[in-house]
């Protein structure tokens, strides 16, 4: 669908294309970037393959790519092509009073001058200078919401005419078509490989992920460590406070297990209320650490929503690559063996494999 999209687009642009410029180099420099963006791109590579474009067909001095935050006030640069000069601190600027604000407020195409319009490029704090300023911007709307602006500025007395607006605007469109699609990859993206409710990593993501870390940790001779944990009790929290406090305390949960551990590790919801984590390169000792470290979070936290305090504890198991194995299954499988022997002893406590294994 996607594809078609783009592609039926870009041939009704193309048909505009041909009277606006009548050029059959150009109109292939077109067709030819809208069949090359690959939408697992990232957002700068997309960007980056439309600033080719817009510097194939205009003369610019400089050509502004920027995105509206969300408080919808300030912008923030994506891409600057050409002469860099008065750059704005953090790279943003105020969307008003700003010749690169222009695009946002006034909600279209524009095209015109510093004579007409005696405002700073990005801030208050540049220097000023003689020379005119003629620019050519249009906002980027993708899903019907204002997304960002494009600028390009010529600081000589080259103008843009009819042509370069019209060009400008084709280029656009298929810049937002283009951006709508990958925005929508990644939505669908994050949902496959995510789990809903917590945004931790679903099993089957876990499992391939796993896998991964294995082979590296084989190629590197590092040490992997797998951690299996399961709420104790937790269905009398359904039972006695209602299914949503249950949803809460499951988020509440996946967010203390991973504020404990590395951004390289992996932590997935490997069930209802269960989830899985791996430390990649890490040895059972320090492994040991963060486990009750979690643990005792767990236990300590005050579960708290519309005034119902609760308190939980969870139990842990732990398995080692390559000690225990150099299999997925088994890890897992013996992690959970730990795991239940936790849940025997009473709970909220860790187990390492290698001291229950006969
Ligand atoms: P144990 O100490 O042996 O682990 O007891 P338990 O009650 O925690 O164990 P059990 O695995 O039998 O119960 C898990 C419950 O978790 C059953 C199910 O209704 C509930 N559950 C699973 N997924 C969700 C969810 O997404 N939200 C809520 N609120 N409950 C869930
Ligand atoms: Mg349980
Ligand atoms: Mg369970």
């Amino acid at each position: 669908k996607h594809l078609s999209d783009i592609i039926s687009l870009s041939i009704k642009d193309l048909d505009i294309l041909e009277k606006t410029i009548n050029k059959g180099k150009d109109q292939s420099q077109i067709f030819d970037l809208l069949t090359r963006v690959n939408l697992t791109h990232s957002e700068s590579e997309i960007l980056n393959k439309f600033r080719n474009l817009l510097h194939y067909f205009f003369k610019y001095d400089c050509l502004t790519i920027s995105m509206l935050d969300a408080k919808g006030k300030n912008a923030t640069i994506k891409l600057v092509d050409g002469v860099k000069k008065n750059l704005p601190d953090r790279n943003e600027f105020n969307i008003n009073g700003t010749i690169n604000g222009l695009p946002y407020t006034k909600q279209s195409l524009i095209n015109s001058s510093s004579i007409k319009y005696n405002l700073f490029r990005y801030s208050s704090s540049e220097i000023e200078t003689k020379t005119a300023n003629n620019f050519l911007g249009i906002p980027i709307i993708i899903d019907e919401k204002l997304w960002g602006a494009v600028m390009i500025e010529s600081f000589s007395d080259h103008n843009f005419n009819e042509n370069d607006e019209k060009l400008m605007v084709l280029i656009i469109r298929a810049m937002q078509a283009s951006m709508f699609w990958h925005i929508e990859y990644q939505n669908m993206y994050e949902n496959a490989i995510k789990d809903g409710l917590t945004g931790l990593l679903n099993h089957k993501t876990f499992v391939d992920r796993s896998r991964e870390e294995i082979e590296r940790a084989r190629r590197f001779q590092h040490h992997l460590v797998f951690l299996m944990y399961d709420l104790d009790k937790f269905k009398r929290i359904n039972d006695t406070l209602g299914h949503p406090y249950g949803d809460y305390v499951i988020k509440t949960v996946a967010k203390i297990i991973k504020d404990n551990v590395r951004s390289i590790d992996l932590v997935a919801r490997y069930g209802g209320e269960e989830f899985a984590v791996v430390l990649v390169n890490t040895s059972t000792e320090a492994a040991m650490t963060v486990a009750e470290r979690i643990v005792e979070n767990i236990a300590d936290y005050n579960f708290n929503m519309e005034e119902k305090q609760v308190s939980m504890t969870i139990s842990a198991g732990l398995s080692e690559y390559p000690n225990d194995s150099d299999q997925l299954k088994d890890l897992i499988q013996f992690a959970d063996e730990s795991l239940y022997k936790t849940k025997d002893d009473g709970g909220n406590g860790v187990t390492v494999y290698h001291s229950i294994a006969k």
